[in-house]
């Protein structure tokens, strides 16, 4: 890939792409480091991030938001266990975008909205997107883990920052006793596009000594901004520069993406546990319903007849 830094993907044209040597593809690593003191995830989210913000048509500040939140769920889905678990994370604050939501399965499949696509975007000091006050604060952050049991595991903690990446790792230290580094980027380039987007979680583990503390600290210290390191093309590079000297081992390696599982029958489903008597109300005053799903603006409509149906 000699002379192609700095170079982005979609400044390329398909004629200069060599068949197989790029792949643009959203993806999550993970493994451990420090002999195994440590535990990473990274990832590369920027095509998931992208298509999040046309579903969904965001402003910069909105799409950064949602952005970080979605690349959390991505990493944070990668501490899932079971084949069927699901991780959500939801953000309310007090500031103009009204809430966030994101929740991702095992897979990696991922969606999310939030609650003001089209909040305003305003800058802070340091001239930039200032989603801290977008989200505004008090609030609080809440991590539903779906875990197949009766009830979901769900921990909540009061907003430290509202940049995201400071409040989760608030969470993980607070709600789960767990010292962890969060870091998420959401690069937007002068005419308001998504550059590129992505993130980075370490954990540290029981038995790490101090001296491992330290380098890691030292290390995330001197780190440049995670959107300026993380590429399709040389994931593996991305990791060593990330743990530099901890010597990190890959685990695991996988793809993500921005899914809605949404279907008519989970439609039906949920207007049926509105229950008869409503359902019979929406019949005698509108005569039909239109449901829209918040994570892909997915419309389902039900006619007369239809809700009649439900109803039997
Ligand atoms: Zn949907």
């Amino acid at each position: 890939m000699e002379g192609m830094e700095g170079m982005q993907i979609e400044d390329m044209q398909i004629g200069d792409m060599q068949i197989g040597d790029i792949q643009v593809e959203d993806y999550v690593i993970g493994g451990t480091a420090a002999e195994g003191k440590l535990r990473f995830f990274l990832s590369n989210t920027t095509e998931l991030v992208k298509k999040a913000r046309e579903l969904h048509n965001m402003s910069a500040i909105a799409s950064v938001a949602l952005g970080r939140t979605l690349t959390a769920a991505v990493l944070m889905s990668k501490t899932l266990k079971g084949q069927n678990d699901k991780i959500t994370i939801q953000i309310k604050g007090n500031g103009p975008i009204g809430g966030i939501i994101a929740t991702c399965d095992s897979n990696s499949n991922v969606k999310g909205y939030v609650h003001n696509p089209q909040v305003e975007n305003c800058l802070n000091n340091e001239g930039k997107l200032d989603v801290a006050n977008a989200v505004g604060k008090p609030g609080f952050l809440n991590v539903i883990k779906d875990l197949g049991l009766k009830e979901p595991y769900v921990g909540n903690v009061k907003l430290v920052s509202g940049e995201i990446a400071e409040d989760l790792s608030y969470y993980y230290y607070y709600s789960e006793q767990i010292p962890s580094i969060v870091s998420l980027g959401v690069l937007i380039g002068a005419d308001e596009s998504i550059i590129n987007a992505g993130g980075f979680f370490i954990q540290v583990m029981p038995g790490a000594d101090d001296e491992i503390i330290t380098a890691l600290e030292n290390r995330i210290c001197c780190l440049p901004p995670v959107t300026s390191f993380i590429s399709y093309e040389e994931k593996k590079e991305a990791v060593e520069i990330l743990l530099c000297g901890l010597n990190p081992k890959i685990t695991q390696e996988g793809t993500c993406n921005y899914v809605c599982n949404c279907s008519r029958e989970r439609m039906e489903a949920g207007l049926i546990s509105i229950g008869k008597e409503e359902i019979q109300s929406i019949i005698d005053e509108q005569h039909e319903a239109e449901l829209q799903c918040h994570f892909c603006n997915g419309k389902y409509h039900f006619s007369e007849d239809d809700l009649k149906a439900l109803i039997k």
